[in-house]
């Protein structure tokens, strides 16, 4: 039967129409929405029009430029995949036939060799586990490798909404008790950790603490951490950056100390 113009026009119809629904259908679940927010290619199993999704996507647009402003770093131009995900079962179900060792995780950065790619599923307080993982995802897509308590240092900072970064992340009032408890930072003990594993609720809250000292500290003391972001991003000998520090600022944990008991 020779097609007639109408039938090929049908064929290609139904061929685009499988094709799409081939790629709508990646997932366990049903994408509701597919978009492309900055570097981010954001798939989502729930819709995210209500106020606060469009103000999470606002924030998503704006932390790749604020990872850039903020750590004098020029980001990377590679893709991110972003997959969020409506239930904690519907994201297990979906990691453990691609990335069984992150199950038990409540969310994910992976970095591949082809792009990086943040799981998240949605619960209460979700969006900071998004702008946690997503930090992680802007800062691999920028520098070739970073020490683990500086990852999560920077996560932590960029984990709450923009306006609260400098006064508003509840890490500061809990170091503020801590000091009152005759706290003492260790940073050389931070930088030995290796593994996620190793690291506490208080290695968080410490490496948060160094990361805020450095942003809003001295100026002196934040250009040592943006040298040292620097020679990271360009392939130079880093070393760590306590050497450096303790070098130039030998009092910089007796400064830590004084710049969160003074800081509102
Ligand atoms: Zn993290």
């Amino acid at each position: 039967m020779v097609p007639t113009p109408q039938r090929l026009a049908h064929w290609m119809a139904i061929l685009v129409f499988a094709t799409s629904l081939a790629t709508w259908q990646s997932a366990l679940g049903q994408w509701a929405e597919n978009r492309k927010i900055g570097p981010f290619q954001l798939r989502s199993e729930f819709a995210l029009s209500d106020e606060q999704g469009q103000e999470l996507l606002r924030e998503m647009s704006r932390l790749q430029d604020d990872v850039e402003q903020m750590l004098g770093l020029k980001t990377g131009l590679d893709p991110i995949e972003v997959n969020l995900f409506r239930t904690k079962s519907s994201y297990q179900n979906y990691l453990k036939v691609r990335v069984p060792e992150g199950v038990s995780r409540p969310a994910l950065f992976v970095r591949g060799t082809d792009m990086g790619r943040v799981y998240v599923y949605r619960h209460w307080g979700f969006e900071q586990d998004l702008r946690h993982e997503c930090t992680h995802a802007v800062l691999h897509n920028t520098m070739p490798y970073v020490p683990l308590w500086l990852d999560e240092g920077l996560a932590e900072y960029f984990e709450v909404p923009a306006s609260h970064r400098p006064s508003g992340n509840d890490h500061l009032n809990s170091m503020k008790k801590k000091i009152l408890f005759g706290w003492k930072p260790d940073l050389r003990r931070l930088e030995q950790l290796g593994s996620l594993r190793e690291m506490d609720g208080d290695d968080y809250r410490e490496s948060w603490a160094w990361v805020h000292f450095m942003m809003h500290g001295p100026p002196e003391v934040r250009q040592v951490l943006a040298d040292y972001l620097y020679d990271i991003q360009h392939g130079n000998l880093a070393g760590k950056l306590s050497d450096r520090l303790f070098a130039k600022h030998p009092d910089a944990p007796r400064r830590l100390v004084s710049h969160i008991r003074q800081w509102r």
